[in-house]
């Protein structure tokens, strides 16, 4: 693949399901690849750079062989854009985005539209996360809690990728997927760095899901209990599942 070409896993047009703008409508740019595995990844086909990106217009699926350039990526977010107002964002997602920052740079820079863009992203790759921001309006992290994700603890970049974002004036907010098995302490240690490093970001306690199914894999008790634990050290802690998979929508 050349350096300015990039991999796209989907292109389609749904309602945000998670954070500060759920519910609205938006155009999800989904890149392929991930240097992450967390054990409840719910986007296994963008793990890995994926041969042809899928395409839901109004006309139906298409299918369009990878790479593309950024002109490229530009003219089917055009072209989508165009089909389907109105639109609030446009969702750049994964797989992690920050994966392709050169890509990301490249198309971002040469977009023409008024639309702001909201990069989702794990929240781990602060010094790509620094080229990509000026260009980002808003930035949804995750909190990745190693009891839940099986990958070792990443505070460390997270404090770095939420002081970048928050100096830099974006608009941010943070949500931590939690589960049964998600250990309190790493709740509040979560909770304490975001109030810390990203003043005024809300912060959601995303519940996750059983696989393949909408259940949710934690109860109502231990939500309580997780959410009391995070709002002794921020100050605006949220509970919200995900809409899209209580809608059964992408
Ligand atoms: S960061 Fe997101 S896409 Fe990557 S493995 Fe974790 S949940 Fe899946």
């Amino acid at each position: 693949m050349r350096a300015e070409s990039g991999n796209v896993s989907e292109l389609f047009v749904s309602f945000q399901g998670e954070g500060v703008h759920a519910g609205r409508r938006q155009l999800f740019v989904r890149l392929g690849g991930c240097p992450l595995r967390c054990r409840y990844c719910d986007e296994p086909e963008s793990l890995v750079p994926v041969p042809e990106c899928r395409i839901l217009g109004p006309d139906g699926i298409r299918r369009r062989p990878n790479p593309f350039t950024p002109a490229e990526l530009g003219a089917e977010v055009g072209a989508l854009t165009a089909m389907a107002p109105p639109l609030h964002a446009i969702a750049v997602t994964g797989g992690e985005p920050l994966a392709q920052t050169d890509f990301l740079v490249a198309w971002l820079g040469c977009r023409p539209g008024a639309l702001p863009v909201l990069l989702e992203t794990a929240g781990i790759l602060p010094a790509r996360l620094a080229r990509l921001l000026p260009r980002v309006a808003i930035v949804s992290f995750d909190v990745k809690c190693p009891s839940n994700t099986g990958e070792r603890a990443r505070w460390d970049e997270h404090e770095a990728c939420f002081r970048a974002a928050s100096a830099a004036g974006r608009e941010v907010y943070v949500k931590m997927p939690v589960d049964e098995g998600t250990v309190p302490e790493e709740v509040e240690r979560g909770a304490k760095l975001v109030a810390a490093a990203a003043p005024g970001a809300p912060l959601f306690l995303t519940p996750l899901t059983e696989p393949t199914t909408p259940r949710l894999a934690i109860g109502a008790g231990t939500l309580e209990h997780l959410h009391a634990l995070a709002s002794r050290f921020h100050p605006d802690v949220r509970v919200l599942p995900q809409l899209h998979k209580v809608l059964g929508i992408p």
